[in-house]
Protein backbone atom coordinates (compact mmCIF):
# COMPACT_ATOMS: atom_id res chain seq x y z
CA UNK A 1 0.00 0.00 0.00
CA UNK A 2 1.55 3.28 -0.87
CA UNK A 3 1.54 5.92 1.90
CA UNK A 4 1.13 9.01 -0.25
CA UNK A 5 -1.86 10.56 -0.13
CA UNK A 6 -4.37 9.77 -3.35
CA UNK A 7 -4.29 13.68 -4.86
CA UNK A 8 -3.08 12.82 -8.11
CA UNK A 9 -3.82 10.08 -10.51
CA UNK A 10 -0.24 8.89 -11.62
CA UNK A 11 0.50 7.28 -14.45
CA UNK A 12 2.47 4.51 -13.95
CA UNK A 13 6.45 5.46 -15.08
CA UNK A 14 9.12 7.12 -12.82
CA UNK A 15 11.51 9.07 -14.57
CA UNK A 16 15.06 8.83 -13.42
CA UNK A 17 17.12 10.75 -15.77
CA UNK A 18 17.52 13.90 -17.87
CA UNK A 19 19.26 15.79 -20.57
CA UNK A 20 18.22 18.64 -22.71
CA UNK A 21 14.37 18.00 -24.34
CA UNK A 22 14.95 14.04 -23.45
CA UNK A 23 14.12 11.87 -20.42
CA UNK A 24 14.36 7.89 -19.29
CA UNK A 25 12.44 5.68 -17.27
CA UNK A 26 13.19 3.16 -14.56
CA UNK A 27 13.43 0.30 -17.49
CA UNK A 28 16.15 3.27 -19.86
CA UNK A 29 13.04 3.98 -22.14
CA UNK A 30 13.98 7.23 -23.85
CA UNK A 31 11.21 10.09 -24.25
CA UNK A 32 10.92 13.34 -25.84
CA UNK A 33 9.78 16.00 -23.33
CA UNK A 34 7.17 18.37 -24.70
CA UNK A 35 5.79 19.58 -21.60
CA UNK A 36 8.48 20.21 -19.22
CA UNK A 37 7.01 19.10 -16.01
CA UNK A 38 4.09 21.91 -16.76
CA UNK A 39 6.07 24.89 -18.53
CA UNK A 40 8.66 24.33 -15.46
CA UNK A 41 11.61 22.73 -16.78
CA UNK A 42 12.92 26.13 -19.05
CA UNK A 43 16.55 24.80 -19.38
CA UNK A 44 15.17 21.46 -20.32
CA UNK A 45 16.83 18.43 -18.20
CA UNK A 46 20.16 18.46 -16.44
CA UNK A 47 21.64 21.79 -18.19
CA UNK A 48 25.40 21.71 -17.32
CA UNK A 49 25.00 25.58 -15.83
CA UNK A 50 22.36 25.33 -13.76
CA UNK A 51 23.24 22.14 -12.30
CA UNK A 52 27.24 23.62 -11.80
CA UNK A 53 25.50 26.74 -10.11
CA UNK A 54 23.13 24.78 -7.73
CA UNK A 55 26.14 22.38 -6.58
CA UNK A 56 27.96 25.78 -6.07
CA UNK A 57 25.58 27.23 -4.24
CA UNK A 58 24.57 24.53 -1.59
CA UNK A 59 28.00 24.14 -0.96
CA UNK A 60 28.54 27.52 -0.44
CA UNK A 61 24.82 28.38 1.76
CA UNK A 62 21.25 26.93 1.44
CA UNK A 63 19.37 29.16 3.46
CA UNK A 64 19.99 31.50 6.29
CA UNK A 65 16.37 33.15 6.28
CA UNK A 66 14.56 36.67 5.94
CA UNK A 67 15.69 37.70 9.16
CA UNK A 68 19.06 38.54 7.00
CA UNK A 69 20.11 40.14 4.02
CA UNK A 70 20.40 37.51 1.41
CA UNK A 71 22.67 38.40 -1.55
CA UNK A 72 21.62 36.10 -4.02
CA UNK A 73 18.14 37.64 -3.24
CA UNK A 74 19.00 40.97 -3.87
CA UNK A 75 20.37 39.92 -7.25
CA UNK A 76 17.56 38.27 -8.74
CA UNK A 77 14.95 40.65 -7.72
CA UNK A 78 17.05 43.67 -9.93
CA UNK A 79 17.71 41.10 -12.61
CA UNK A 80 13.78 40.75 -12.48
CA UNK A 81 12.83 44.46 -12.07
CA UNK A 82 15.25 44.90 -15.02
CA UNK A 83 13.54 43.06 -17.08
CA UNK A 84 10.19 43.09 -16.51
CA UNK A 85 10.26 46.77 -15.65
CA UNK A 86 8.94 46.61 -12.42
CA UNK A 87 10.59 48.05 -9.12
CA UNK A 88 9.89 45.53 -5.93
CA UNK A 89 9.47 42.12 -5.61
CA UNK A 90 8.56 39.56 -2.48
CA UNK A 91 9.84 36.34 -3.19
CA UNK A 92 8.47 32.90 -2.26
CA UNK A 93 8.17 29.11 -3.62
CA UNK A 94 5.38 28.56 -5.73
CA UNK A 95 2.65 29.93 -7.86
CA UNK A 96 -0.48 29.91 -5.40
CA UNK A 97 1.87 31.79 -3.31
CA UNK A 98 2.40 34.74 -5.56
CA UNK A 99 -1.00 34.87 -6.12
CA UNK A 100 -1.67 34.83 -2.17
CA UNK A 101 0.91 37.84 -2.04
CA UNK A 102 -1.29 39.84 -5.16
CA UNK A 103 -4.94 38.59 -3.57
CA UNK A 104 -3.39 40.44 -0.15
CA UNK A 105 -1.22 43.26 -1.68
CA UNK A 106 -4.70 44.06 -3.86
CA UNK A 107 -6.77 44.29 -0.26
CA UNK A 108 -3.81 46.83 1.18
CA UNK A 109 -4.32 48.62 -2.09
CA UNK A 110 -7.82 48.87 -1.53
CA UNK A 111 -7.97 49.78 2.21
CA UNK A 112 -5.60 52.05 1.15
CA UNK A 113 -8.10 53.95 -0.70
CA UNK A 114 -10.86 53.51 2.14
CA UNK A 115 -12.86 50.38 0.42
CA UNK A 116 -13.93 48.40 3.13
CA UNK A 117 -14.95 45.60 1.26
CA UNK A 118 -12.20 45.34 -1.64
CA UNK A 119 -12.86 43.25 -4.64
CA UNK A 120 -10.93 41.82 -7.49
CA UNK A 121 -12.28 41.04 -10.86
CA UNK A 122 -11.10 37.50 -12.08
CA UNK A 123 -11.77 35.39 -15.66
CA UNK A 124 -13.60 32.41 -16.35
CA UNK A 125 -11.60 29.28 -16.97
CA UNK A 126 -8.49 31.05 -14.65
CA UNK A 127 -6.69 29.42 -12.69
CA UNK A 128 -4.60 30.64 -9.81
CA UNK A 129 -3.91 27.76 -7.86
CA UNK A 130 -5.09 25.56 -4.75
CA UNK A 131 -4.96 27.52 -1.58
CA UNK A 132 -8.36 28.65 -0.70
CA UNK A 133 -8.23 32.27 -1.72
CA UNK A 134 -6.81 31.12 -5.32
CA UNK A 135 -8.97 28.29 -5.70
CA UNK A 136 -11.74 30.90 -5.33
CA UNK A 137 -10.12 33.16 -7.33
CA UNK A 138 -10.05 30.72 -10.47
CA UNK A 139 -12.57 30.04 -12.69
CA UNK A 140 -13.41 26.26 -12.50
CA UNK A 141 -15.63 24.75 -10.74
CA UNK A 142 -13.81 21.47 -10.23
CA UNK A 143 -11.09 22.88 -8.51
CA UNK A 144 -13.53 24.68 -5.99
CA UNK A 145 -15.70 21.76 -4.95
CA UNK A 146 -15.78 20.62 -1.54
CA UNK A 147 -13.78 22.96 -0.51
CA UNK A 148 -16.53 25.88 0.28
CA UNK A 149 -17.47 28.11 2.07
CA UNK A 150 -15.02 30.06 -0.68
CA UNK A 151 -13.02 33.06 -0.41
CA UNK A 152 -15.14 35.95 -1.37
CA UNK A 153 -14.01 39.35 -2.51
CA UNK A 154 -13.78 38.06 -6.58
CA UNK A 155 -16.26 39.17 -8.99
CA UNK A 156 -15.91 36.94 -12.06
CA UNK A 157 -16.17 37.86 -16.02
CA UNK A 158 -15.61 36.31 -18.79
CA UNK A 159 -11.97 36.36 -20.14
CA UNK A 160 -11.51 38.67 -23.43
CA UNK A 161 -13.94 40.53 -22.83
CA UNK A 162 -13.79 43.93 -22.17
CA UNK A 163 -17.62 44.94 -22.33
CA UNK A 164 -17.89 43.19 -19.30
CA UNK A 165 -15.11 44.55 -17.41
CA UNK A 166 -16.65 48.07 -17.78
CA UNK A 167 -20.19 46.95 -17.02
CA UNK A 168 -18.25 45.70 -13.29
CA UNK A 169 -16.40 48.87 -13.65
CA UNK A 170 -19.90 50.89 -14.44
CA UNK A 171 -21.82 49.20 -10.89
CA UNK A 172 -19.28 47.77 -8.75
CA UNK A 173 -17.55 50.49 -6.82
CA UNK A 174 -15.45 47.96 -4.19
CA UNK A 175 -13.71 46.75 -7.30
CA UNK A 176 -9.74 47.93 -6.61
CA UNK A 177 -7.79 45.49 -9.29
CA UNK A 178 -8.18 43.04 -11.61
CA UNK A 179 -6.33 39.58 -11.88
CA UNK A 180 -5.40 37.98 -15.41
CA UNK A 181 -3.27 35.63 -17.01
CA UNK A 182 -2.48 37.14 -20.44
CA UNK A 183 -2.60 33.59 -21.63
CA UNK A 184 -5.08 30.90 -19.53
CA UNK A 185 -2.85 27.60 -19.31
CA UNK A 186 -4.72 25.12 -17.49
CA UNK A 187 -8.04 26.82 -18.98
CA UNK A 188 -6.82 25.35 -22.21
CA UNK A 189 -4.51 27.49 -24.05
CA UNK A 190 -6.79 30.61 -24.44
CA UNK A 191 -5.24 33.84 -25.86
CA UNK A 192 -5.95 37.05 -24.53
CA UNK A 193 -6.14 39.35 -27.19
CA UNK A 194 -3.33 42.34 -27.02
CA UNK A 195 -6.41 44.84 -27.61
CA UNK A 196 -7.73 43.47 -24.74
CA UNK A 197 -5.10 43.73 -22.52
CA UNK A 198 -4.62 47.55 -23.65
CA UNK A 199 -7.84 48.02 -22.75
CA UNK A 200 -7.77 46.28 -19.37
CA UNK A 201 -4.95 48.65 -18.88
CA UNK A 202 -6.62 51.77 -19.36
CA UNK A 203 -9.76 51.03 -17.57
CA UNK A 204 -7.41 50.49 -14.59
CA UNK A 205 -5.85 53.76 -15.09
CA UNK A 206 -9.27 55.33 -15.19
CA UNK A 207 -10.50 53.60 -12.35
CA UNK A 208 -7.05 53.39 -9.61
CA UNK A 209 -7.47 49.80 -10.05
CA UNK A 210 -4.29 47.44 -10.27
CA UNK A 211 -3.87 45.67 -13.17
CA UNK A 212 -2.40 42.22 -11.88
CA UNK A 213 -1.31 40.05 -14.71
CA UNK A 214 -0.30 36.35 -14.08
CA UNK A 215 2.64 34.79 -15.55
CA UNK A 216 3.42 32.36 -13.90
CA UNK A 217 2.87 29.39 -17.14
CA UNK A 218 2.96 32.18 -19.69
CA UNK A 219 5.87 34.05 -18.77
CA UNK A 220 9.51 34.10 -18.90
CA UNK A 221 10.23 33.79 -22.43
CA UNK A 222 7.79 30.88 -23.37
CA UNK A 223 6.41 33.03 -26.11
CA UNK A 224 9.69 34.85 -27.18
CA UNK A 225 9.06 38.04 -25.00
CA UNK A 226 10.02 37.81 -21.45
CA UNK A 227 6.48 38.68 -20.36
CA UNK A 228 3.00 38.23 -22.57
CA UNK A 229 2.35 42.07 -21.29
CA UNK A 230 5.24 42.96 -23.33
CA UNK A 231 3.78 42.09 -26.70
CA UNK A 232 0.55 44.63 -25.54
CA UNK A 233 3.60 46.98 -24.89
CA UNK A 234 1.64 47.88 -21.40
CA UNK A 235 3.24 47.68 -17.85
CA UNK A 236 1.34 45.92 -15.32
CA UNK A 237 0.88 47.00 -11.26
CA UNK A 238 1.51 43.21 -10.24
CA UNK A 239 2.71 40.26 -11.75
CA UNK A 240 3.35 36.98 -10.55
CA UNK A 241 5.86 34.12 -11.35
CA UNK A 242 6.80 30.81 -10.23
CA UNK A 243 7.24 27.62 -12.28
CA UNK A 244 9.83 27.96 -14.66
CA UNK A 245 11.83 30.63 -13.02
CA UNK A 246 14.66 28.60 -12.05
CA UNK A 247 14.07 25.68 -13.79
CA UNK A 248 12.72 23.08 -11.61
CA UNK A 249 14.16 24.55 -8.10
CA UNK A 250 10.80 25.79 -6.39
CA UNK A 251 10.09 29.81 -6.45
CA UNK A 252 7.67 32.27 -6.58
CA UNK A 253 7.67 35.96 -7.04
CA UNK A 254 5.09 38.23 -7.16
CA UNK A 255 6.08 41.90 -9.01
CA UNK A 256 5.07 45.25 -8.19
CA UNK A 257 5.50 48.69 -9.96
CA UNK A 258 5.02 52.41 -8.41
CA UNK A 259 2.42 52.53 -5.64
CA UNK A 260 2.07 49.02 -5.58
CA UNK A 261 5.68 47.82 -4.69
CA UNK A 262 5.66 49.92 -1.27
CA UNK A 263 2.17 48.58 0.00
CA UNK A 264 3.43 45.94 2.33
CA UNK A 265 5.44 46.99 5.10
CA UNK A 266 7.37 44.83 7.40
CA UNK A 267 5.37 41.92 8.99
CA UNK A 268 2.64 42.23 6.83
CA UNK A 269 3.85 39.25 4.78
CA UNK A 270 6.40 36.83 4.92
CA UNK A 271 7.54 32.96 3.88
CA UNK A 272 10.39 31.20 5.80
CA UNK A 273 11.90 29.47 2.34
CA UNK A 274 10.86 32.53 -0.03
CA UNK A 275 14.00 33.76 -1.76
CA UNK A 276 16.82 31.71 -0.47
CA UNK A 277 19.81 31.32 -1.87
CA UNK A 278 19.79 28.37 -3.82
CA UNK A 279 16.51 29.21 -5.49
CA UNK A 280 17.71 32.38 -6.58
CA UNK A 281 21.06 31.31 -8.17
CA UNK A 282 19.22 28.50 -9.38
CA UNK A 283 17.00 31.69 -11.01
CA UNK A 284 19.87 33.98 -11.93
CA UNK A 285 21.57 31.28 -14.07
CA UNK A 286 18.08 30.36 -15.38
CA UNK A 287 17.90 33.73 -16.58
CA UNK A 288 21.44 34.53 -17.80
CA UNK A 289 21.38 31.10 -20.33
CA UNK A 290 17.82 32.44 -21.44
CA UNK A 291 20.03 35.60 -22.15
CA UNK A 292 22.83 34.60 -23.38
CA UNK A 293 21.75 31.55 -25.37
CA UNK A 294 18.98 33.65 -27.46
CA UNK A 295 16.36 30.98 -25.97
CA UNK A 296 13.45 33.89 -26.60
CA UNK A 297 14.14 33.94 -30.12
CA UNK A 298 14.70 30.50 -29.89
CA UNK A 299 10.93 29.96 -28.31
CA UNK A 300 9.55 32.04 -31.26
CA UNK A 301 11.08 30.17 -33.85
CA UNK A 302 10.47 27.43 -32.84
CA UNK A 303 7.15 27.76 -31.55
CA UNK A 304 6.05 29.10 -35.02
CA UNK A 305 7.42 25.65 -36.75
CA UNK A 306 5.90 23.65 -34.17
CA UNK A 307 2.36 25.30 -34.85
CA UNK A 308 3.10 25.58 -38.10
CA UNK A 309 3.67 21.93 -38.25
CA UNK A 310 0.62 21.35 -36.35
CA UNK A 311 -1.60 23.30 -38.21
CA UNK A 312 -0.19 21.44 -41.77
CA UNK A 313 -0.87 17.94 -40.64
CA UNK A 314 -3.82 18.11 -38.43
CA UNK A 315 -6.05 21.73 -39.87
CA UNK A 316 -9.04 20.76 -41.48
CA UNK A 317 -9.06 17.25 -39.93
CA UNK A 318 -12.49 15.86 -38.75
CA UNK A 319 -12.49 16.74 -35.07
CA UNK A 320 -9.74 19.47 -34.91
CA UNK A 321 -11.73 22.59 -33.25
CA UNK A 322 -8.59 24.75 -33.42
CA UNK A 323 -4.85 24.81 -33.40
CA UNK A 324 -3.43 27.90 -31.25
CA UNK A 325 -0.48 29.75 -29.59
CA UNK A 326 2.13 31.64 -28.96
CA UNK A 327 5.37 30.81 -28.78
CA UNK A 328 6.32 27.78 -26.77
CA UNK A 329 2.58 27.72 -25.90
CA UNK A 330 0.32 25.52 -27.83
CA UNK A 331 -2.74 23.95 -27.74
CA UNK A 332 -4.80 21.51 -30.09
CA UNK A 333 -8.79 21.92 -29.34
CA UNK A 334 -10.52 18.86 -30.00
CA UNK A 335 -13.98 18.47 -30.29
CA UNK A 336 -14.13 15.47 -27.81
CA UNK A 337 -12.34 14.30 -24.50
CA UNK A 338 -8.87 12.92 -25.45
CA UNK A 339 -7.39 11.94 -22.08
CA UNK A 340 -6.49 8.75 -23.53
CA UNK A 341 -3.64 11.04 -25.61
CA UNK A 342 -1.52 11.25 -23.01
CA UNK A 343 -1.11 7.64 -22.61
CA UNK A 344 -0.98 7.16 -26.20
CA UNK A 345 1.33 9.89 -26.19
CA UNK A 346 3.55 8.15 -23.81
CA UNK A 347 3.67 5.15 -25.59
CA UNK A 348 4.96 6.34 -28.62
CA UNK A 349 7.60 8.22 -26.29
CA UNK A 350 6.17 11.82 -26.24
CA UNK A 351 4.99 13.52 -22.92
CA UNK A 352 2.39 15.90 -23.36
CA UNK A 353 -1.04 16.95 -21.20
CA UNK A 354 -4.24 17.22 -22.18
CA UNK A 355 -6.41 20.18 -20.26
CA UNK A 356 -10.01 20.88 -20.15
CA UNK A 357 -10.63 17.41 -21.31
CA UNK A 358 -10.62 18.32 -25.01
CA UNK A 359 -7.09 20.30 -25.59
CA UNK A 360 -4.00 18.95 -26.09
CA UNK A 361 -0.82 21.08 -24.86
CA UNK A 362 2.29 21.83 -25.53
CA UNK A 363 5.03 23.72 -23.40
CA UNK A 364 8.61 22.27 -24.30
CA UNK A 365 11.82 23.45 -22.89
CA UNK A 366 12.81 26.49 -23.99
CA UNK A 367 16.05 24.71 -25.51
CA UNK A 368 14.30 22.91 -27.47
CA UNK A 369 15.93 23.03 -31.02
CA UNK A 370 13.70 22.85 -34.50
CA UNK A 371 15.11 19.12 -35.30
CA UNK A 372 13.22 18.13 -31.82
CA UNK A 373 9.95 20.06 -32.72
CA UNK A 374 9.96 18.00 -36.14
CA UNK A 375 9.93 14.94 -34.20
CA UNK A 376 7.20 15.79 -31.72
CA UNK A 377 5.18 16.79 -34.76
CA UNK A 378 6.14 13.38 -36.68
CA UNK A 379 5.33 11.68 -33.35
CA UNK A 380 1.67 13.43 -32.53
CA UNK A 381 0.31 14.19 -35.63
CA UNK A 382 -0.68 10.71 -36.93
CA UNK A 383 -1.46 9.83 -33.30
CA UNK A 384 -4.39 12.37 -33.21
CA UNK A 385 -5.22 11.59 -36.15
CA UNK A 386 -5.54 8.02 -35.33
CA UNK A 387 -7.08 8.93 -31.97
CA UNK A 388 -10.15 10.65 -33.85
CA UNK A 389 -10.49 8.06 -36.41
CA UNK A 390 -10.74 5.29 -34.23
CA UNK A 391 -12.20 7.10 -31.06
CA UNK A 392 -15.53 5.36 -30.73
CA UNK A 393 -19.33 7.56 -31.25
CA UNK A 394 -19.54 6.98 -27.63
CA UNK A 395 -16.85 9.38 -26.33
CA UNK A 396 -17.64 11.96 -28.69
CA UNK A 397 -20.91 11.58 -27.54
CA UNK A 398 -20.19 11.93 -24.05
CA UNK A 399 -17.97 15.05 -24.29
N1 LIG B 1 -1.11 30.48 -11.84
C1 LIG B 1 -1.06 29.87 -13.01
C2 LIG B 1 -1.32 30.64 -14.27
C3 LIG B 1 -0.76 28.50 -13.08
O1 LIG B 1 -0.75 27.88 -14.27
C4 LIG B 1 -0.51 27.80 -11.89
C5 LIG B 1 -0.25 26.36 -11.91
O2 LIG B 1 -0.53 25.66 -12.84
C6 LIG B 1 -0.58 28.48 -10.67
C7 LIG B 1 -0.87 29.83 -10.69
C8 LIG B 1 -0.32 27.78 -9.37
O3 LIG B 1 1.03 27.47 -9.29
P1 LIG B 1 1.54 26.41 -8.20
O4 LIG B 1 1.07 25.06 -8.63
O5 LIG B 1 3.04 26.56 -8.26
O6 LIG B 1 0.99 26.82 -6.89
Amino acid sequence: MSHLMNTYQRIPIAFVRGEGVWLWDESGRKYLDALAGIAVNTLGHGHPRLTRVIAEQSQRLIHASNLYRIAEQERLADKLAAISGMDGVFFCNSGCEANEAAIKLARLHGHGKSVDNPAIVVMDKAFHGRTLATLSATGNRKVQAGFEPLVGGFVRVPFNDIESVRQVAAHDANVVAVLVEPIQGEGGINISSLEYLRNLREICDQRGWLLMVDEVQCGLGRTGQWFVYQHAGIQPDVMLLAKGLASGVPIGACLARGAAAEVFKPGMHGSTFGGNPLACAAALATLAVIEEDGLLQNAERVGALLLAGLREGLGGTPGVREIRGHGLMIGVELDRACNDLVGLALEAGLLINVTMDKVIRLLPPLVMNESEARQVIAILVPLVRGFLAQAPAAIAARA
